[in-house]
């Protein structure tokens, strides 16, 4: 049976702690168990030595915390700006509530200026005496629909403008968070 050939270890110090590390000659990074430094191997004839491959811990940690909260802050403002603006596009509901417009209370509109016509007809018809109050009844209640009518059109507008806006907040936050690290990458590669 053959053996297959152990390789050869070689001596090795840390170069930021001064700790002695064996690593086997293939090896060209290192771990340092003493410090946790990541160390490159690199050779020179018969010797060999360590040279720190990242910057120290510390720094990197203050680095990504100060990206992290730039990062937090740019969100945070983007966010508030994000509620300022979807408050110009309330619109008062009929239960009292602020509500973001949405097609679905456009056409409550236009279901309640229909039903609220009708039902006002009715009433006309009740309490007209002669056909001619009858038929100028009939005419403000046609004014009120036509009001109901283009307040429903301006709401689908306003609907649509704010999903287009909503869009372009939700786009811009994304990109925020799916930024690129400003630092150089910590791989190896
Ligand atoms: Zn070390």
């Amino acid at each position: 049976m053959a053996l297959t050939n152990p390789m050869k270890i070689v001596p090795l110090n840390c170069c930021q702690c001064s700790a002695l590390l064996n690593a086997s000659e293939e090896v060209r990074q290192v771990l340092c168990q003493h410090c946790g430094s990541q160390l490159a191997v690199l050779h020179e004839g018969s010797a060999a030595y360590t040279e720190s491959r990242e910057p120290k811990p510390m720094e990197v940690a203050i680095e990504q915390l100060l990206e992290e909260s730039e990062q937090q802050r740019e969100l945070a403002v983007l966010d508030r700006q994000w509620q300022k603006e979807r408050r110009q596009y309330m619109v008062i509901v009929y239960d009292g509530t602020a509500r973001v417009p949405s097609s679905s209370i456009a056409n409550d509109t236009v279901i309640t200026s229909f039903v609220g016509g009708l039902l006002f007809v009715f009433i006309a018809w009740l309490f007209s005496d002669n056909l001619l109050s009858f038929v100028g009844g009939c005419l403000l209640i046609g004014l009120f629909v036509v009001i109901g009518l283009g307040l429903s059109r301006l709401q689908h507008q306003r609907s649509a403008a704010y999903q287009e806006a909503e869009r372009c907040y939700r786009r811009r936050r994304l990109d925020l968070i799916e930024k690129p690290e400003a630092f150089p990458s910590k791989g190896w590669g």
